[in-house]
């Protein structure tokens, strides 16, 4: 950056100094006569023992000091926004207080909810995770307080000289500090394409804050100025009240007695630890995380297993959810919804700490055959190996140390190793068709008019072709509705011609005929939707939105929407929970939704600006993922159920007529898919399961209700005639045993040794039991050969212990071309179709005599 950019005229006019860093070479400006900048590790901490801030702040205290600066300052205090970053799909989580505000109000497209305004914002950021307990001053969930302007051409609201300003006065004026004990470091910022001078701002070697002024765009063509310009800047609310005290470690002072709590069990690191988990994962899971083995899920799975392996190390140390529950009622005070979750909270950590437990269990003798397995080749267990333990097993590298013999050192960045590599994958979100090949439309062609947004009964209407091109046509308004928001298509005609599939592509709705397309630019043609079908989607569509509903209301707030499909012949939502739904589940939330259809509610979807619709419904909107654009396109079923969709829906439940679940599956950890039908699909499909049921109660002679009774009665019959068939072979086989033992043409004495052998067309299992039945007496041989379903069979079974079955077998497998094995008292062998049994049989008969 061009040394100008922070050359202010607030420096000059207050009588700031722009001085070298002596150790890192950075410019800073200074009213003090520091030759350092005054931030780590070119300072020291002159602030442990010697607070810079004028008296002791609680979180509570700094963060109300902060925010009433700003707005006695001119700003709008806003609320936090969730940590779950739900209206972005780039990111899992908020990580700055400018992500509430990117991409919609940093772009310009919609005005930002206050302007100037200020925030503090919880924000999680995993990548110093093993620095927690470490460093004294590392939080996985930690509060950026900021104050944020967003400039336009005709309107500035203040930019640097103000922003700068403000900074020296909240430090100065509001906490007290020493006005020359104050640097602000030179430095620039860049980060999604834009870039721009950025003031760090350090006292007594700590950083407290810093100021980014977005001012350009860099692009293939070079560096520009943006036409909007954004102050963001972020101030540590920790780091605040770690200043105030002075203490030697953050965490003193900002977890309080709940810290010193753990204190008199665990020791400081691992107390720190454990209370940094369990603040985060009370953020997390009222935001709506499941932990899972995926995605977002995955960071809370490894905070509370992390957690509970650091409460295992002590036997006195209490337990997770109460150390949770103990945190989540101190940030309760500052955000009622943490302690308005505590129940579903308490089930969801329970149903986790079970699957850990269980996961340790089933993982000991793994991991243990595994080391043998490496040992055996010479290798042994490496680093990869406990992050693959880690990931595929969920068993944390300190425990997997402990449960095999040779471990190797567990890394000291292993959790911030294993998270970086879990941010990569992307956010979920609804079912999207592949995309066909579609025609490229020429860019002077004006936008569709979509306007099945406005009436979703309307299925006739006229309108002019823009464009077409092979089969595809573009008309200047539409109807017909293009697959998206898991919804398919719609289908019809235009004019003559069939419509068989609609898709949305930039600003156009390209409708694909059945034929090459007969039209011109400026024809008028006549639409006609498909009503059945398009009825048929509207209903499921619309019941999606009412078991996200139901599911919410009886399972807990942690249910979000993870995906939903809505096709003709049935629909289904994938949900974030913990465990399958119990069959009372199911029924309860299959009244609940009949219910509410039956209710007749109305189904109200209307546009509204993202920033009132978050404000009036709050980041739920966001079941189908983000939405883009500056309004929203809100479904509202009153209190039951707020959605920003872009769906076509019934306009009262009742329209919806009925809804049947068909299934639940647990599709992958932490979701769970349902599948379900509603309208006339649910009658039909009712119809279909009752048919199956009346034939069944027909051929059982049973009235419907007594089926399983039936069933029970059939089961029965059939077992007991398996078992009179059983005796009966038995006997059979009995027989034959007595008949080949004592007919000399089968059987021979050698010795001390009877030699009974027979060419027996017998399956497997009857062969076993034949030759079990002769060798029942001590000092007997037992040859037997088969053919039977194209193969041959040889079975040798021997009580006479000088003579061992599989060394008899292995005689006469040259003859008999066959393959096979056993042990010493029974050995079998199979052969191709036509094998020469008689060879092999005498083979075996030769051994046994001369054994
Ligand atoms: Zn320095
Ligand atoms: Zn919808």
């Amino acid at each position: 950056m061009d040394p100008s950019e922070y050359d202010l005229a607030y420096f000059h006019r207050e009588g700031f100094q722009r001085r070298m860093c002596t150790e890192c070479g950075s410019a800073f400006w200074t009213l003090g006569d520091h030759t350092r900048c005054q931030e780590a590790p070119c300072a020291s901490y002159a602030f442990i023992g010697q607070p810079g801030f004028r008296r002791p702040y609680t979180p509570h205290e700094a963060r109300e000091a902060y925010l009433g600066y700003f707005e006695r300052h001119g700003h709008t205090r806003v609320r936090r926004y969730p940590t779950v970053a739900r209206w972005r799909n780039d990111v899992f989580f908020t990580q700055a207080s400018i992500y509430d505000f990117q991409p919609w109000v940093t772009s310009g497209a919609i005005p930002p909810p206050a302007n100037p305004l200020t925030i503090s914002q919880p924000c999680l950021r995993f990548i110093d995770i093993d620095e927690v307990g470490v460093s004294g001053r590392h939080f996985t969930e930690f509060e950026m307080m900021a104050h944020h302007a967003f400039n336009r051409p005709d309107h500035e609201v203040y930019f640097k000289d103000r922003c700068v300003e403000l900074c020296q006065g909240v430090l100065v004026g509001e906490f007290g500090a020493d006005a020359r004990g104050i640097t602000y470091k030179e430095e620039t910022w860049e980060g999604g394409g834009n870039l721009g001078p950025s003031l760090s701002v350090g006292l007594a070697g700590l950083e407290l804050g810093t100021l980014v002024f977005m001012e350009y765009v860099r692009d293939p063509t070079g560096i520009r100025p943006m036409p909007l310009t954004v102050v963001d800047t972020g101030y540590g609310l920790e780091r605040f009240v770690w200043m105030s005290h002075g203490t030697k470690s953050a965490y003193e002072p900002v977890f309080g007695a709940a810290y010193e709590e753990l204190r008199q069990t665990l020791a400081a690191r691992d107390a720190a630890i454990v209370i940094d988990h369990a603040r985060t994962l009370s953020f997390m899971l009222t935001d709506g995380i499941v932990p899972s083995n995926s995605k977002e899920g995955y960071f809370a799975r490894l905070l509370i297993r992390r957690a509970l392996r650091v409460l295992s190390k002590v036997p006195e140390a209490p337990d997770l959810i109460s150390v949770i529950e103990r945190v989540a009622r101190e940030i309760a005070r500052e955000y009622p919804e943490i302690g308005a979750h505590r129940d579903d909270r308490d089930r969801l950590l329970t149903a986790e700490i079970e699957r850990y437990s269980e996961a340790l269990e089933r993982a000991r003798p793994i991991l243990q055959r595994q080391e043998e397995r490496l040992a055996a080749s010479g290798g042994r267990v490496t680093e990869e190996n406990l992050v693959e333990w880690y990931d595929s097993l969920g068993v944390p590298p300190e425990v997997a140390v402990s449960l095999i013999s040779n471990p190797p050192k567990v890394p000291d960045d292993f959790y911030s190793k294993v998270a970086t590599r879990h941010e990569q994958e992307t956010p979920t979100g609804d079912y999207v068709e592949p995309s066909a090949s579609l025609p490229e439309v020429s860019a002077n062609v004006p936008p569709t008019e979509v306007l099945y947004y406005l009436d979703p009964y309307t299925l006739a209407f006229d309108a002019h072709v823009l464009w077409t091109e092979g089969a595809f046509v573009v008309l200047d308004r539409t109807y017909f509705y293009p697959t998206g928001g898991g919804q398919v298509h719609d289908t019809g005609h235009l004019s003559e011609l069939g419509v068989t599939d609609v898709h949305r592509k930039g600003p156009w709705v390209l409708h694909r005929l059945d034929a090459p397309s007969p039209f011109h630019a400026g024809d008028r043609v006549h639409g006609k939707i498909d009503r059945a079908r398009r009825i048929q989607l509207m209903q499921h569509h619309t019941a999606t939105h009412l078991l996200n509903g139901a599911l919410r209301e009886t399972l807990g707030p942690h249910v979000w929407q993870a995906g939903a499909y809505k096709g003709t012949e049935a629909a289904r939502i994938d949900i974030t929970h913990y465990r399958p739904l119990s069959r009372d589940e199911l029924r309860r939330v299959e009244r609940r939704v009949n219910e509410i259809v039956r209710e007749d509610r109305p189904v109200k979807s209307y546009f509204e600006s993202r920033n009132e619709a978050e404000r009036r419904f709050g980041f739920t909107l966001y079941q189908g993922g983000a939405v883009p654009g500056k309004e929203l396109r809100i479904v509202d079923i009153g209190d039951f159920d707020v959605e920003a969709c872009g769906g076509t829906h019934c306009t009262h439940t009742s329209e919806v007529g009925a809804i049947a679940l068909l299934g639940v599956e647990r599709i992958q950890d932490g979701i769970v898919r349902l599948t379900y039908a509603s309208g006339e699909r649910a009658l039909d499909i009712r119809d279909e399961h009752e048919e199956v049921l009346r034939e069944a109660a027909r051929r059982l002679h049973v009235p419907l209700e007594k089926i399983p009774d039936g069933i029970d009665r059939l089961l029965s019959e059939v077992e007991a005639s398996r078992r009179a068939e059983k005796g009966r072979r038995g006997d059979d086989l009995r027989a034959v045993a007595d008949r080949l033992s004592t007919d000399p043409g089968n059987s021979e004495t050698a010795g001390r040794r009877t030699i009974v052998h027979a060419r027996i067309d017998l399956d497997r299992n009857e062969l076993m039991e034949l030759s079990r039945l002769l060798t029942r007496l001590p000092g007997r041989v037992a040859l037997l050969a088969s053919e039977r379903e194209d193969k041959g069979t040889l079975f040798v079974g021997s009580s006479d212990p000088t003579v061992a079955a599989d060394a008899l077998l292995r005689l006469a497998l040259p003859a008999f071309e066959g393959r096979g094995g056993g042990n010493r008292s029974a050995a079998t062998a199979v052969g191709e179709p036509g094998a020469p049994l008689e060879a092999a049989l005498e083979a075996a008969r030769r051994g046994a005599r001369d054994a």
